[in-house]
């Protein structure tokens, strides 16, 4: 009996002063979870978002670069509003690859203030840079390599079997964005395009050889060919810009397991170069600039970096696929050089 009393009290006591409800959690994002961390541009990514606690809640994001600068934010108001245990599911896209921190915020719906927040990182595209992030106090060896000076970013645009009508297009590209690249001619196109051979020069650009007549079969049947048809190139470019002294060689289809001709190249005092990224526009008869964009911008793996490119004559969508090419380097970072003799030693 007396037991009964003091629960009556008890509550009688509740129900006149009231129980301030304690709250068991705070909102906090319990879960950031992107349903692929990496991502082809434009393609939908998909975040799931987790909360905890009991309040009503909106969200808000905020896109930042690798650099850790804003680039987007918007809000997100659910309706209802966004309760505890629920989860929303977000789905945007980026049109240029790259690394991107998403930061979403969890903010009372009410005064709008910051309650939790949390960061994803995001790849989009074959993105191979990895940006540190300090986590731990670095140890002497990293702290060493820290100090060490960080490679510079350099693009090398290089255009192969030309020089021909198309070749001005390719020039005028170039010389908007005041890019200097590197040419390596065909004796044989050279030879009927003396005027075009003479403008790369004159704007700037570094012309190399491709050998006379870019013929498998012949040059690579016999090393004493191909050297003939260096030579022969040689003089040619030499009979059209006096002074021209340049020891440049590419391979036509590249120098990859040529290993008596290359030794044949370097006797002569020759530096050959290959490429390191295909810009793909011999794939087909005609390759859209947008494939050609694509097979560039999407493949950028190292600091220093040579691009193959075609500027034959019937190569038509290379130049319009430049400016494309050239903006999404520029973004990156990289600035633009020719080749010259000593880029041999720094790859
Ligand atoms: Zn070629």
């Amino acid at each position: 009996m007396r037991k009964w009393t003091r629960c009556l009290v008890l509550l009688f006591l509740v129900f006149i002063i009231g129980v301030k409800p304690v709250k068991a959690v705070n909102n906090e994002i319990k879960e950031l979870k992107c349903s692929n961390k990496s991502i082809k541009p434009m393609e939908n990514i998909e975040y799931t978002i987790k909360t905890d606690g009991d309040d009503l809640i909106q969200v808000e994001f905020k896109v930042f670069d690798h650099n850790k600068k804003e680039i987007l934010s918007y809000f997100q108001n659910y309706s209802p509003p966004f309760a505890a245990g629920d989860s929303i599911k977000v789905n945007t896209k980026f049109n240029k690859q790259g690394i991107y921190f998403i930061k979403v915020y969890l903010k009372n719906f009410l005064s709008n203030e910051i309650v939790n927040e949390k960061e994803i990182k995001v790849k989009c595209g074959n993105v191979i840079e990895e940006i540190d992030i300090p986590k731990k106090t670095p140890s002497k060896k990293e702290e060493e390599k820290k100090r060490e000076p960080k490679g510079e970013k350099i693009a090398y645009l290089t255009f192969d079997d030309g020089p021909s009508a198309n070749t001005y297009k390719v020039l005028e590209v170039l010389d908007k964005y005041n890019i200097k690249g590197t040419f390596f001619v065909l004796g044989k196109n050279a030879e009927k395009n003396k005027k075009t051979l003479k403008k790369i020069y004159d704007d700037g650009h570094v012309i190399g050889n491709h050998s006379y007549s870019h013929d498998y079969n012949y040059i690579y049947s016999d090393v004493d060919n191909l050297i003939s048809e260096i030579k022969r190139t040689d003089e040619l470019i030499k009979s059209v810009i006096e002074g021209y002294n340049n020891k440049l060689f590419r391979f036509p289809g590249g120098s990859f397991h040529r290993t008596e001709a290359k030794e044949a190249v370097d006797e002569l005092g020759y530096k050959h170069f290959n490429w390191h990224i295909d810009s793909g526009d011999t794939r087909e008869v005609l390759v859209s600039a947008d494939k050609i964009a694509k097979n560039v911008l999407s493949n950028i793996w190292r600091d220093k970096v040579v691009i193959l490119f075609h500027d034959a004559g019937a190569k038509k969508t290379t130049p319009d696929a430049l400016p494309e090419i050239i903006e999404g380097l520029l973004d990156r970072g990289y600035r633009f050089e020719p080749l010259v003799e000593e880029s041999f030693n720094s790859f």
